[in-house]
């Protein structure tokens, strides 16, 4: 049997002689669907029942509202996005890790450019159009709230649908910035 090996990251020199990761480049890069052809990814390792893959969200672009078989683990491997689950905008930041449950409406945008670590059960092909299951913003809320709360904002601020939700179909936090700030902090 032979060992499914792929490189995630490259090792960096840290100071005082210490090691460090950062990540890699792509080797072979494909366009992921329902993503207007601006994230890319790529398979490292994959089985049907279990597989991890590299993706690049470019900042401003995103996941829209979705769901999909099985569970993720999302590693932020580099930059900083947001996370969207239920009725409510987490922050990931580059070190950080969250468990995603696949049956609940979610959705994954970029703050600044952010290369994740996408560890899934079941594993789809990173280009395959049923990896994932559009749903509208209105099932992504309608059963938890009528608004959104951002848990990135400091006052985690409650916003009507229309103030997160871009004519691209992607949520933002119209106050996030980059760097763990929001905007409301310097009102
Ligand atoms: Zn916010």
């Amino acid at each position: 049997m032979n060992l499914k090996k792929a490189t995630w990251a490259k090792k960096v020199q840290l100071s005082k002689g210490l090691a460090g990761l950062a990540p890699k480049e792509f080797d072979a890069p494909v366009t992921m669907a329902e993503t207007g052809g601006l994230i890319m990814g790529e398979a490292l390792v994959a089985s049907p029942d279990l597989g991890g893959d590299l993706m690049f969200v470019p900042g401003g672009t995103g996941f829209k509202p979705h769901t999909h078989h099985g569970h993720h683990l999302i590693f932020a491997i580099s930059g900083e996005c947001t996370v969207t689950l239920g009725a409510e905008i987490h922050r990931l930041s580059a070190g950080e890790v969250c468990l995603i449950p696949g049956e609940v409406p979610h959705a994954v945008t970029g703050i600044t450019d952010t290369m994740l670590l996408a560890v899934g059960t079941p594993h789809m092909p990173v280009d395959a159009a049923d990896r994932l299951e559009l749903v509208s913003f209105e099932v992504l809320t309608a059963e938890l709230s009528s608004q959104i709360r951002c848990m990135g904002c400091s006052t985690h601020k409650l916003y009507e649908r229309h103030e997160i939700l871009g004519a691209d179909g992607v949520v933002r936090c119209p106050n996030m910035k980059s760097g763990g700030q929001c905007r409301l902090d310097a009102e």
